[in-house]
């Protein structure tokens, strides 16, 4: 237990939290980025030269260097899906033309005399306008010095009202404007899809560029030496999908203390991809864990109801009425020894709980759905919440710092809810939450007590699972190492 405590301890040092950890993947992203945006500058500008095509494109942007490839882009998004998504929408303006395809080597099936100015917006000085808190698109646009009465023309079309009827503060827009004359107006309305409000002689007309993401499968398998983090780190995977693959297991494996040395992971996932660019992970849809040589495997279903969640291969629920810990296992630093000298009575005491340290503030959740019936100083416990579960169960946590507002005494609360944050106060050296779980009012050890488990897939869908979760299950195995027996 020592050596895995110094292990966590060790990794865990306060250098290493998470969003410390980003930033170095930042810059290795910007470096790419930055290439990338360099090429498509090049490619436009050949294909400027070459065709005809777009010369406005690079040309409008005026000061705003970051805004030029706003310019570029927007014309690769394929608005051939348009149809599919906006149904309803009338489109107007002429078809945009890819300039991606084109310069993929088919020139001959493009024709340079038709629409030569359809991908590019009119030429003028772009902004980009962030939204701030109580602006009003009134005042954003008299705050640039930007036509009022051209903000009422655009608004009388209806398309272009509905996208612009809620802003909220961070929303960018950009205007392409020639001093007060407002030329063109582009807003993302999803990761999907963006608006243009187009000038056309005294009114205005309005298109949609749709640009879908495309999720991939992708794997990812590990074996832990120093911690989970590190692991995945070393597979390849997101701070956010590690976090996404241990909360798929959180009902089973208290990742803040019970992971060792040899315990290792499988998962298959979503990437979601756009343009042939990775944004981001998507869902894990299947894993397996081995802690201490149990294994544990889950696959995500949804059923015909659109209800979704993770099930075991045999289409058990994952979920447990209680979370193995009831906090964010990377915010926890170390272990305590169960059979230390209490260190401030300086005797030994029966430890009826299991002591997490972490940073002082960090969220304490709520193991289970129940009702606080306590909240406030208790003695040796400092600031402490207790809550009353079903099946005559109560859990308690002490030493916290403050209590969630939510979390008053009396008030329902559900499982992850925050119901304060980490603390020393009460008999506490160190901030740690000092977390107890009671049966019938008798103490039981919180990370090896049975826990009663959520419901299985339904009855009528339970074909349907098993079909669903088959080439998940194979997929897994695939990237598994072989073994002899499985304990699931
Ligand atoms: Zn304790």
């Amino acid at each position: 237990m020592g050596r895995v405590s110094s292990q966590l301890r060790h990794d865990y040092k306060p250098g290493r939290s998470l969003s410390d950890r980003k930033i170095p993947r930042l810059r290795l992203f910007l470096v790419p980025a930055i290439l990338l945006l360099g090429t498509v500058l090049l490619i436009s500008l050949n294909d400027a030269g070459g065709t005809l095509h777009s010369p406005k494109a690079v040309s409008s942007g005026g000061p705003f260097g970051g805004i030029q490839t706003l310019e570029v882009a927007l014309p690769r998004k394929a608005s051939g899906e348009l149809s599919s998504i906006q149904p309803d929408t009338e489109v107007h303006g002429p078809v945009e033309h890819d300039i991606g395809h084109e310069t993929a080597g088919a020139p001959e099936e493009t024709d340079p005399g038709e629409a030569p100015e359809a991908s590019a917006l009119p030429e003028g000085e772009t902004l980009a306008l962030r939204i701030k808190p109580g602006d009003t698109l009134d005042r954003l646009f008299r705050r640039q010095g930007l036509s009022l009465a051209d903000l009422a023309t655009m608004l009388e079309v209806k398309e272009a009202r509905n996208a612009l009827a809620v802003i909220k503060p961070g929303d960018e827009i950009q205007v392409v404007h020639n001093g007060p004359k407002v030329l063109a107006l582009t807003r993302e309305l999803s990761e999907e899809l963006t608006i243009r409000v187009l000038r056309d002689g005294d009114a205005f007309s309005v298109d949609f560029l749709a640009d879908p993401v495309e999720r991939r499968i992708a794997h990812a398998r590990g074996q832990i030496k120093t911690s989970l983090f590190e692991a995945g780190s070393d597979a390849g995977m997101s701070d956010t999908l590690i976090m996404n693959l241990a909360g798929v297991f959180a009902w089973d494996v208290d990742f803040a203390l019970e992971i060792r040395e040899g315990d290792s992971f499988s998962l298959v996932y979503e990437e979601v991809w756009q343009d042939e660019r990775r944004l981001r992970d998507g869902d894990v849809l299947a894993a397996e864990f081995i802690n201490q040589g149990r294994v544990y495997r889950a696959v995500r279903y949804r059923d015909p109801n659109g209800k979704v969640d993770y099930y075991t291969p045999e289409g058990l629920s994952v979920r447990k009425a209680f979370l193995r810990a009831p906090l964010d296992f990377n915010r926890v630093s170390s272990n305590f020894n169960p059979n230390r000298l209490h260190p401030i009575l300086k005797t030994k005491r029966p430890h009826k709980g299991v002591d997490y340290a972490a940073p002082k503030g960090t969220p304490v959740k709520a193991a289970g759905d129940g009702r606080v019936i306590f909240r406030g100083r208790n003695g040796g416990y400092g600031n402490c919440v207790i809550i009353q579960h079903g099946g005559n169960i109560t859990t308690l946590y002490a030493h916290l710092s403050k209590f969630a507002g939510s979390a008053r005494k009396g008030s329902r609360v559900s499982q992850g809810q925050t119901i304060g944050y980490v603390g020393a106060t009460g008999l506490a050296t160190a901030p740690h939450l000092h977390y107890e779980y009671r049966l019938n009012g008798v103490h039981r050890n919180p990370r090896t007590v049975p826990l009663p488990e959520a419901a299985p897939v339904a009855a009528e869908y339970r074909d349907d699972f098993l079909q669903a979760a088959r080439p998940l299950l194979a997929q897994l195995d695939a990237i598994t190492p072989t073994r002899l027996a499985r304990a699931d």
